[in-house]
C-alpha cells in the first residue's frame, strides 16, 4: 500500500492528535504517502485534503480536541454522499482509510466499504465513552474521567462544607462507564446509570442513613442517559422527599470532552494509530484496532458496535459497599 488517509469523525475525544501523529509518522516511516481528510466524512465528500508531513503533526501530542477537525455527516448516511466520497478517494489514489472516532463512524466506515471493496479501512476507537467492543479502553476515556474526578473534588470540598447534596451529571446518553469509573474513584454516595433502574425510594433511604451518620456532604453522580431523568429531575424529586440537606445540581457537560490527554490516551492512541498502518500494509481490512489485556487486536467493524458492554455487577457491588 502507497497512499493512505486519515480521518476523524463523530465525537471529539483527547488523544485524537496522538492518533493521528502515529499514523501520519509510521506511514511516512515506510515510504507511505499521508494525506490529512478535514471534518471526517464530509471532507471525504467534498474532497478536502492535505498532504501530511512530519512536521504537520508536530507539537500536537498534547493537544485535545482534533487538528483534522472533526463532523456529523447526514451526506455520508446516503449512497448518493459515499459515491461522492468514493471518487475523491479513488481520483487521489487513496488505497487505505484509518478512521478514527466511535460506533457511528465505524458504521459509517462498514457500510462504505461494502459498497466499495478496493478501499481498506481500519477503525481506531476514538470516543470518550469507552462503548465499543473490542478494546478495553477507547481513546479519550481515561481523559474524560480524570476530568470528571478533578471537577467533583472541587465540588466535594463545597458539598462537604455547607453539608450539601450534590447531584453532578455526566456524559453517558447510553452507557454509564464514565459515571461508573469516576463515582468509584470520588467515593460517590450512588452512581446512577442507564444500564440499571434507579430507585429513588432506595437512594433516600441511603441518603438518610449517612445523614443520621452525620455524613458531611454527598455526592450523586448521574449519567445522562440514566432512566429516571437528568441530574435536575431527579434532584427535584429527592429534594421533595429528603429535605435535611440542600440540594444542588452540576453539569459537567463539554468540559468532559476537551483538555490534554492523560498519558494513558496518548500512548494508547500512539500504540493503535502505529497499528493502524501496519495492520493496513499486512492487508487488515474493516476491522477496529483494539487493545485487550494489554495485547493488540483487530475485530469487525459489525461486531464493535453491538452494544454488549457489560456492566461489571461487582463493581456495582463495590461502589455501594464504599458508599454505605
Ligand atoms: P461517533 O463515531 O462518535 O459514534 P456518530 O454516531 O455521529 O459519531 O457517527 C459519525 C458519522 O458516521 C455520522 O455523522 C455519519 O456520517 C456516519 N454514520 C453513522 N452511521 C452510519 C450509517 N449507518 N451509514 C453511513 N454512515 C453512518
Amino acid at each position: 500500500m502507497k497512499h493512505i488517509a486519515v480521518l476523524t469523525s463523530g465525537g471529539d475525544a483527547p488523544g485524537m492528535n496522538a492518533c493521528i501523529r502515529a499514523v501520519v509518522r509510521t506511514g511516512l516511516y515506510h515510504g507511505m504517502k499521508v494525506t490529512g481528510v478535514v471534518a471526517g466524512y464530509e471532507g471525504l465528500i467534498n474532497g478536502d485534503f492535505r498532504d501530511m508531513d512530519y512536521a504537520s503533526v508536530g507539537n500536537i501530542i498534547q493537544r485535545g480536541g482534533t487538528i483534522l477537525k472533526t463532523a456529523r455527516s447526514k451526506e455520508f448516511m446516503t449512497a448518493e454522499g459515499r459515491k461522492k466520497a468514493y471518487d475523491h478517494v479513488n481520483a487521489q489514489g487513496i488505497e487505505g482509510i484509518v478512521i478514527i472516532g466511535g460506533d457511528g463512524s465505524f458504521r459509517g466506515a462498514d457500510v462504505f466499504t461494502t459498497e466499495y471493496p478496493d478501499i481498506k479501512v481500519i477503525g481506531i476507537p476514538g470516543t470518550i465513552d469507552n462503548d465499543l467492543f473490542g478494546t478495553d479502553f477507547t481513546i479519550g476515556y481515561d481523559t474524560a474521567i480524570n476530568t470528571v474526578v478533578n471537577a467533583v473534588d472541587n465540588i466535594r470540598d463545597t458539598a462537604t462544607s455547607h453539608n450539601r447534596l450534590f447531584f453532578v451529571e455526566v456524559m453517558g446518553r447510553d452507557a454509564g462507564l464514565i459515571a461508573l469509573r469516576s463515582g468509584i474513584a470520588v467515593g460517590a454516595e450512588a452512581i446512577l446509570i442507564p444500564e440499571t433502574k434507579t430507585h429513588i425510594d432506595k437512594l433516600i433511604t441511603q441518603l438518610e442513613r449517612g445523614w443520621k451518620r452525620q455524613k458531611s456532604g454527598h455526592v450523586i453522580i448521574v449519567a445522562e442517559g440514566d432512566d429516571a431523568g437528568g441530574a435536575f429531575k431527579i434532584a427535584e424529586i429527592v429534594q421533595q422527599k429528603f429535605d435535611k440537606l440542600e440540594t444542588k445540581v452540576a453539569i459537567l457537560g463539554h468540559i468532559q470532552r476537551g483538555g490534554h490527554p492523560t498519558c494513558m490516551d496518548r500512548v494508547l492512541a500512539t500504540r493503535l494509530g502505529y497499528e493502524s498502518v501496519i495492520g493496513l500494509r499486512e492487508g487488515k481490512n474493516r476491522m477496529m484496532a483494539g487493545q485487550v489485556s494489554g495485547q493488540v487486536k483487530f475485530t469487525p467493524f459489525s461486531q464493535t458496535v453491538k452494544h454488549i458492554m457489560d456492566v461489571n455487577d461487582t463493581i456495582l457491588k463495590i461502589a455501594e459497599i464504599m458508599s454505605l
